[in-house]
């Protein structure tokens, strides 16, 4: 893809640091995105709150039925669905001919012009604050390896599985909107873009095409992110006085459309190829992170060098996340799958609640009462939470190309289960589970999977093995 497979030696993982996975201190309980959908098929003025009233009794399970008559009448307190048909002759920025959507348009006021933009749209105010857009990509040429499409596919796949089970937006590029922006800089031109183009959306969220999401239930603890405005994983003690240029990883990041952002994203990017100081930026940031081995500026060191050298201008609002694999390295994670399923599958044979077949559009739900059951699951190395986001550093689906201290089956066996143990979370609620992490067979799954005595009763509930 445009990030990583243009160079083989991009976020390279610091292996000796865990990287645990913690609890999320804050989980949103935000409902809007399920009511919009739940209105388009239930429909009716009471529709919203059968869903709210859904949302509130997951534990409590009431036997009385529902009463329709008397739900409508408090339905004036719902909130509203964005309205994707109103768009006012009132001026916004996107009226202005000074504003554009390349990175060269300097912006000013950002913060204001999208707040105007939300108030001429208030549809869009509820749940503003939470709304995160995801944007990945690739190189705009077919893949080089054979199955490097198809593996792009999957991992694509993976996002709008993610996406869809949590009411984000995704946005796929495939283009050098620069064309000077070439390998992991491509992504900045599109952020920028894409910055403009959703007003609406508080966050964007980059994710390389080489990572997936491994735990389709865990939701980003926007609420710890308050008081920041870029979320990237690190660790501060390896920018600041170890100077690594792998103290952060630049492959999956959250970044708050506002105009620190911009700011920022001007600065990061005036070290990139499309500057006549490209060479001149290749040169400070070798010499001042000595581990990086490679001459030319690149968006991760380029980061580093913001938050350890440029300190008191970026690094109060960037928080270095490491308490959970707020991205992961693929190769301290994919020998866990095996004991993380098997872990699952015990604490679901031990609580009936996990085991409830539900609407995918409730599943989220599901993610949060199984949080109590992971209390014990541990942090650190030897954890079985489902790591949040297993990266592939250094595998290079697209090109084929793999770092040379790992074989290509680590990479593409890696790949194949980390990409099924996913999808086997998203199967679940269709029904199926695939018994084999290494192959593409399915199993329906029996009613009540997995109770504990379907073990005696094979036979009647085709149990995948
Ligand atoms: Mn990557």
């Amino acid at each position: 893809m445009v990030t990583s497979e243009l160079s083989n030696h991009h976020h390279h993982h610091h292996n000796t640091i865990n990287s645990p996975m913690g609890k999320p201190n804050s989980r949103s309980k935000t409902s809007s995105i399920f009511l919009s959908d739940g209105c388009l098929f239930l429909g009716g003025a009471f529709s919203t709150l059968i869903l709210i009233w859904g949302f509130s009794s997951f534990t409590t399970f009431p036997k009385d039925t529902l009463n329709l008559e008397h739900l409508s009448q408090t339905d004036a307190a719902s909130p509203r669905a964005p309205d994707l048909t109103f768009d006012p002759p009132d001026k916004t920025f996107f009226d202005d001919p000074q504003m554009g959507y390349t990175l060269d348009k300097k912006v000013r006021n950002w913060d204001e012009k999208r707040a105007e933009w939300l108030k001429l749209h208030p549809s869009f105010s509820d749940g503003a604050k939470e709304r995160v857009l995801m944007i990945t990509g690739s190189q705009p040429e077919p893949c080089r390896n054979p199955i490097g499409d198809h593996l792009l596919l999957r991992f694509f796949k993976n996002k709008v599985d993610y996406c869809r089970l949590h009411g984000y937006d995704i946005l796929y590029n495939n283009l050098l909107l620069d064309p000077k922006m070439f390998a992991y800089w491509a992504k900045y031109p599109v952020l920028r873009a894409a910055m403009m183009a959703h007003p609406e959306a508080e966050w964007i969220w980059w994710v390389d095409s080489d990572a997936l999401f491994t735990d389709m239930e865990f939701k980003l603890p926007l609420e710890r992110y308050k008081g920041h405005n870029l979320v990237v994983h690190g660790w501060p003690h390896l920018i600041h006085e170890k100077r690594s240029w792998t103290g952060l990883n630049a492959g999956v990041f959250l970044i708050r459309n506002c105009q620190w952002s911009l700011d920022l994203m001007d600065s990061w990017a005036s070290m990139g190829p499309q500057t006549p100081n490209y060479e001149k930026w290749g040169k400070t940031l070798r010499s001042t992170f000595k581990d990086k081995f490679f001459p030319e500026s690149d968006d991760q060191t380029g980061l580093a060098y913001l938050i350890a050298i440029e300190k008191e201008k970026w690094a109060d609002r960037i928080y270095l996340e490491n308490e959970y694999y707020f991205q992961g390295y693929w190769k301290e994670i994919v020998g866990t799958f095996q004991n993380i399923s098997e872990r699952y599958k015990e604490m679901e044979e031990g609580v009936r609640r996990l085991r409830r077949r539900h609407a995918e559009k409730v599943s989220e739900s599901y993610g949060e009462i199984r949080e109590e059951y992971l209390k014990d699951a541990g942090i650190g190395q030897g954890n079985w939470r489902r790591p949040f986001i297993t990266h592939f550093t250094g595998c290079q689906p697209c090109s084929g190309k793999y770092n040379a201290m790992y074989s290509a089956d680590d990479c593409w066996n890696g790949m194949h289960k980390a990409l099924n143990f996913a999808d086997n979370q998203v199967l679940r609620n269709y029904g199926f589970l695939r018994p084999d992490l290494l192959l593409n067979s399915v199993s329906p799954v029996p009613f009540d999977y997995p109770h504990p005595w379907h073990h005696h009763h094979d036979d009647d509930h085709h149990h995948p093995r």
